[in-house]
């Protein structure tokens, strides 16, 4: 298979590429391995015109879309090798796909790193949470935790103050700085540093934290400082020049990475993490590409 575009990643930040794609008649072709990052969630917030939708109710939307532009394909699948020849590119999926592509665009986003608590899987997305843009909002004058190890929760319990009155900072028995524990008290934050034992919760909500000893704590939500990394290994096995927390880095003026022909949206370039701004990077890349397709056949300098 021969195609202008391989976008690998099909969440917002590729949907939206693809898109654009098909609008400028780009023979693209879209893999995707179906792990979107939010897909724990029930609700997206902050994404104008969408607000409370389903992440599998918006992708699916989305894909909807894109059966009007007949030179743009989706396929589920992992691309499991990218490999410059010339000007082009090499590709090899999962499911036995192979093919050629003039340029490649990655946006395959990131995986999250949840902390380790008992019980926390049920409970994520739907009242335990990594992000207060994406969900802060709904916790107002609810009773609250900020989950970190060493000072980061309490950084975190510290932010989440402007979002919610009772906050409560835990450190999952790691200690926490005196100059933290100062920041704290002149907030009014109180801090729980024993083991966390568990979180109990019914139908996705939490309703107490457990520890290994002293009293439970009731809270209806809770918000963490962890991580997250790259969800595929792509970018490094083309070259990709990577930057600051394992971004990609991309040249400003043709949002090129340092491979030639290679571009990044989404998430997995680290800047703000949302579903708006993923869109908006999608198309940017996409528009980029398609400039440079313009500029190599002649019709744009
Ligand atoms: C629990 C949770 C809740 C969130 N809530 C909100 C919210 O309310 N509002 C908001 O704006 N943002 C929210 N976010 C952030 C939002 O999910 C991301 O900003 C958004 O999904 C980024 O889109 P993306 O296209 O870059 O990556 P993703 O949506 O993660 O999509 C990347 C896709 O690429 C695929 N992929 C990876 N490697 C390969 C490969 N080699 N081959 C093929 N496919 C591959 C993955 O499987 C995945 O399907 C939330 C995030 C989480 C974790």
């Amino acid at each position: 298979m021969e195609v202008d575009v391989l976008i690998v990643g099909g969440g917002p930040a590729g949907l939206s590429a693809a898109l654009i794609l098909g609008r400028c008649h780009r023979k693209a072709l879209l893999c995707d391995e179906g792990h979107q990052r939010n897909m724990a969630s029930h609700a997206i917030h902050g994404l104008l015109g969408r607000e409370g939708r389903s992440p599998a109710a918006f992708l699916e939307e989305a894909r909807q879309e894109l059966t009007r532009y007949k030179s743009v394909s989706l396929r589920g699948t992992r691309v499991t090798g990218i490999t410059p020849i010339g000007n082009e590119f090499e590709f090899v999926c999962a499911d036995g796909t192979t093919g050629i592509a003039s340029k490649v665009l990655l946006a395959t986003g990131l995986v999250d790193e949840l902390p380790e608590l008992a019980g926390i899987e049920p409970l994520y997305g739907v009242s335990v949470h990594h992000c207060l843009y994406c969900d802060g909002f709904e916790y107002a004058g609810k009773p609250v935790a900020a989950f970190g190890k060493g000072d980061k929760g309490a950084e975190l319990a510290i932010m989440m103050k402007h979002w919610m009155a009772d906050v409560v900072a835990c450190s999952g028995g790691t200690e926490v700085s005196a100059q933290a524990t100062l920041k704290l008290k002149a907030q009014g934050i109180p801090l729980r540093l024993e083991p966390i034992d568990n979180l109990e919760g019914t139908n996705g909500e939490l309703t107490r934290i457990v520890f290994q000893s002293g009293p439970d704590l009731p809270r209806a939500g809770l918000f963490f400082s962890t991580g997250c990394h790259q969800a595929s290994d792509l970018s490094k096995s083309l070259g990709c020049k990577r930057g600051a927390k394992g971004s990609v880095v991309t040249d400003p003026d043709t949002d090129e990475t340092s491979v030639p022909g290679v571009y990044v949206a989404g998430d997995m370039s680290r800047d703000v993490l949302l579903v708006a701004v993923a869109i908006a990077e999608g198309a940017q890349a996409a528009v980029a590409i398609n400039k440079a397709f313009l500029r190599r056949d002649g019709f744009c300098e």
